[in-house]
C-alpha cells in the first residue's frame, strides 16, 4: 500500500507514491504525468539516512561542541534565552528566518509566532533570494502575484515559448514534456541543456552578457514596435502605460542593444518574429531574470514585451514566472515575509492589520510593522541595534545567502542561534541549539505549486523516535513563552490560515483538506466552499482596480559591480540537475553525489588558458568578498567573459562566498547572477 503525495523538492511538485519502505515512485499528476527527475526518484534515500538528526543538540558554551539533550532541556533553554533577550533588549532582539520549502501551515504559524509570541518585526525567509523580484514585478504589472496564471498543461499546445533565464531541462525536467511541441527561444549566457533543446526545436538561443537581459528585452520591444508586431487592439483594450514605456524603449533599437548585451540585432528581430507570428505563445521567466540588483525591472521588461504582443490573459497564451522552491508560491503568501501578513496582505495596510489581528485575537496596534529583508536581516545580526538571537526553520543561509563569509561572521556574533533541521547542514552545525524535525513524508500539510494549485502532502511513514514536526516545535516554544493559539495539528492550522487569507489577494477560504482529499484541483483564489478555484487568471480583467495591466517604463541600470582589470570576469551562479538548493539533502544521496560530487567552474577554454588553467584542475574563483574552490570545466560554448558556478556546495566550495549582496531597491533581491571575479590556479585538493 503506497501513499500518494508529492516530491519534496521543486515547485513542479511532481506526483509521487511512497511505499512503507520509503521507496518513491512516480504517479500520474498533471505536472509530471508519471515522470520524475533524478532528485525525485531518490528522495526516499533521506528518510532513513544515517546522518539523520534524531535528538536535540545543545552547545553549552560558544567553544564547546554540540551535545545531545532532552527536548525539555533544549526548548527550555531556548525559551529562557529568548525571554532574557526580549526583556533586556526588546522584542526585535530576536529574529526568525524561514524557508520557501516549508508547508503553507508552517509558513503561516511561523509568521504568527514571530509577530504574536515573540512580538518581533524581524522575520524574513530564503524566498527573498528566490522570487521576490518576480513577485514585485507581477504585482506591479498585473495587480497580483501568482507564478503561472494558468495550468502547466496549457503549455502543451504552445507553438512558441520564450524562456528567459530558465534552465528547466535541469531544474524541473518533466516540465519539458509540456514544451515538446513548441519552438523555444532560450535567453541564457550559458549553452544549457534547455538552450540545446531550443536549437533542436528550430528556435533560438540568445546568449547575453550576464546582467544585460533588461537591455535585450528593451531591444526586442523596440523591434516589436518598429516591425509592426504590436497587438494594438489588446493594448488599447486591456493595458495602460505603453506611451511612457516606449519613451524609454525608443532609445534601445536592436543594434544599440546589441552593443551592450552582445545578442545580434537580427536574432532579436527573429525571436520577436517567432513570438508574434504564432497563435499560442508564452513568455516565462525564472531566476536568471530575477536574481539581480535590478531584478524587478528585468522581469518587468519581459512583462512589457509580453503585453506588447498581447499574451497575458489570452486563452492559449500568457506570461509566467517559474517558481523554484517546493512551496515557493505558498511560502510567500502566508506571512513569513518581512513586509506581509497572511493572505498576501501588506503589513503596512491598516485594513489588513485589522483583519489579521481579529483572526489572531490581538490588538492591531500591537502587531509589529515591516522588518528587515533577508539580506539586511542577516547583515544586522549581532550588530548594535540588531537581533541577538536567530531561529532558522527550513533554510541554510550559510550556503544560500550572498556574501557567505560575511554571513558566517554575523552568525558567529549572535548570542543564540537555533536551527530546526533534519540533517546536519552547514547552518545547523554552527548553531547553539539544533532541533531535529520530521521531513516531508513523515508529516501532513499542504503546498502551493507553481500554478497556484494547493496540494496535499501526506504522512506516509512515522518519523524516527525523538523527532518532532516543525509545527510541534513552534507550538511548544510558543507555549513556553506564554502565548496561546498555536496548534500543532496541520489541519487546524490550515483552517485558521483559510480564515486569515479570506478576502486577501491569495484567498484560500474555500480550500479545505476534505476537498483536496476528494481530489479537487483547487487553484487560488478560491473564496468559498462552492467556488471551483481559479486555474486561469486575467481572462477578462487584470487585478488592478481598473482591470488593466500596466506596462512600466524601465531603464537599464549601471552594473552593480562591473568587471575591471583586477576582476575581469563575470561570475554567474545557478543549478545542476542532480542537486537541490544548498545541497544539504542531495549531497548526501550517493547516486546523486556520484554524478556531481564537488563544485566546478565552467570556463571558456581560452579564458582558462589565459589564467594558466586546464580542464580538470582546481581553481580559486576570487571576488572582492571572498573565494570559492572549484574544479575547472572547459566549456567552448560559454562566453569568454563569463564563468559559471553551481551554488549547491558548502565550505570552501560555497559559491556565495563571491556573490554580491547589492540589493534590488524594490524587492531587496540580491545580485546573485553577476559578480566581478578573477581566476587563480591552486594546488589545493
Ligand atoms: Fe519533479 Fe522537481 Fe521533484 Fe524533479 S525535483 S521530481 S522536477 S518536483
Amino acid at each position: 500500500m503506497t501513499t500518494p503525495t508529492h516530491c519534496p523538492y521543486c515547485a513542479l511538485q511532481c506526483g509521487t507514491a511512497v511505499a512503507p519502505s520509503g521507496e518513491v515512485t512516480p504517479r500520474q499528476f498533471p505536472t509530471n504525468r508519471g515522470g520524475l527527475c533524478q532528485k525525485g526518484w531518490t528522495a526516499g534515500s533521506l528518510l532513513g539516512h544515517p546522518e539523520r538528526l534524531t535528538t536535540p543538540l545543545l552547545r553549552p558554551a560558544r567553544a564547546a561542541p554540540l551535545g545531545p539533550v532532552s527536548w525539555d532541556a533544549a526548548l527550555g533553554h531556548v525559551a529562557q534565552q529568548l525571554v532574557r533577550l526580549r526583556a533586556t533588549h526588546g522584542p526585535d532582539s530576536v529574529a526568525v528566518f524561514g524557508g520557501g520549502g516549508l508547508t503553507n501551515e508552517k509558513s503561516y504559524l511561523l509568521g504568527k509566532f514571530a509577530r504574536v509570541a515573540l512580538g518581533t518585526s524581524q522575520i524574513d525567509y530564503n524566498g527573498r533570494f528566490c522570487m521576490s523580484s518576480a513577485a514585485v514585478a507581477g504585482n506591479r504589472a498585473f495587480g497580483i502575484d501568482r507564478g503561472l496564471s494558468f495550468p502547466v498543461t496549457d503549455l502543451d499546445d504552445a507553438e512558441v515559448v520564450l524562456l528567459a533565464g530558465a534552465n528547466v531541462a535541469e531544474t524541473m525536467p518533466p516540465l519539458l514534456g509540456h514544451l515538446g511541441g513548441a519552438q523555444l527561444v532560450v535567453v541564457d549566457p550559458r549553452r544549457t541543456p534547455t538552450a540545446e533543446r531550443a536549437i533542436a526545436s528550430g528556435g533560438l538561443h540568445l546568449q547575453p552578457v550576464p546582467g544585460t537581459d533588461l537591455v535585450l528585452a528593451l531591444g526586442m520591444l523596440h523591434a516589436a514596435v518598429a516591425d509592426g508586431r504590436l497587438d494594438t487592439d489588446y493594448l488599447t483594450a486591456r493595458t495602460s502605460g505603453l506611451e511612457e514605456t516606449w519613451r524609454v524603449a525608443a532609445r534601445w533599437w536592436p543594434e544599440r542593444a546589441e552593443r551592450v548585451c552582445g545578442v545580434a540585432a537580427a536574432d532579436m528581430r527573429a525571436a520577436v518574429g517567432l513570438l508574434a507570428g504564432a497563435q499560442r505563445r508564452y513568455v516565462l521567466t525564472a531566476r536568471g531574470a530575477e536574481q539581480h540588483a535590478h531584478g524587478v525591472d528585468t522581469v518587468t521588461a519581459w512583462i512589457n514585451l509580453s503585453l506588447a504582443l498581447g499574451l497575458p490573459g489570452r486563452p492559449g497564451s500568457g506570461f509566467g514566472t517559474i517558481t523554484g522552491q517546493g512551496n515557493g508560491q505558498g511560502g510567500r503568501e502566508h506571512g513569513q515575509k518581512a513586509d506581509q501578513l497572511p493572505g498576501y496582505r501588506r503589513i503596512d495596510d491598516p485594513a489588513s492589520r485589522a483583519h489579521i489581528a481579529s483572526v489572531w485575537g490581538v490588538d492591531a496596534a500591537a502587531l509589529p510593522g515591516p522588518g528587515r529583508s533577508a539580506t539586511e536581516l542577516l547583515d544586522a545580526l549581532g550588530r548594535p541595534g540588531g537581533p541577538r538571537a536567530l531561529l532558522v526553520f527550513g533554510s541554510n543561509p550559510l550556503v544560500s545567502a550572498p556574501d557567505a563569509t560575511a554571513v558566517a561572521q554575523r552568525l558567529a556574533a549572535l548570542e543564540l542561534l537555533v536551527v530546526a533541521d533534519f540533517l546536519p547542514g552547514e547552518t545547523a552545525l554552527a548553531a547553539d541549539v539544533v532541533l531535529p524535525v520530521a521531513q516531508w513524508a513523515e508529516e501532513e500539510g499542504t503546498l502551493t505549486n507553481l500554478e497556484g494549485r494547493v496540494l496535499r502532502r501526506r504522512r506516509a511513514l512515522d518519523p524516527p523516535p525523538g523527532v518532532r514536526t516543525d509545527l510541534e516545535v513552534i507550538s511548544g516554544l510558543a507555549r513556553r513563552l506564554g502565548a496561546s493559539g498555536f496548534p500543532a495539528e496541520p489541519e487546524r492550522v490550515f483552517d485558521e490560515l483559510r480564515a486569515a487569507s479570506a478576502g486577501g489577494p491569495a484567498d484560500y477560504a474555500g480550500i479545505s483538506y476534505a476537498r483536496l482529499d476528494a481530489g479537487e484541483a483547487l487553484h487560488w483564489p478560491c473564496p468559498g466552499p462552492d467556488h471551483p478555484g481559479t486555474p486561469r487568471m486575467f481572462l477578462s480583467r487584470f487585478a488592478h482596480s481598473d482591470g488593466r495591466a500596466r506596462l512600466v517604463p524601465v531603464d537599464p541600470p549601471a552594473a552593480a559591480e562591473p568587471p575591471d582589470a583586477e576582476f575581469p570576469l563575470r561570475a554567474t551562479t545557478g543549478r545542476v540537475l542532480v542537486h537541490y538548493q544548498s545541497g544539504v539533502q542531495t549531497r548526501r544521496i550517493d547516486e546523486l553525489a556520484a554524478i556531481v560530487p564537488e563544485s566546478f567552474v565552467e570556463v571558456h577554454p581560452d579564458t582558462a588558458a589565459r589564467a594558466g588553467l586546464a580542464d580538470g584542475e582546481w581553481a580559486r574563483v576570487v571576488s572582492r568578498r571572498g573565494s570559492v574552490l572549484a574544479r575547472v570545466r572547459c566549456v567552448p560554448s560559454l562566453r569568454i567573459d563569463t564563468v559559471f558556478l553551481p551554488f549547491h556546495f558548502g565550505g570552501e566550495q560555497t559559491a556565495n562566498r563571491v556573490t554580491n549582496p547589492a540589493l534590488d531597491p524594490l524587492s531587496r533581491m540580491p545580485e546573485f547572477k553577476v559578480a566581478a571575479v578573477q581566476l587563480i590556479p591552486t594546488r589545493e585538493c
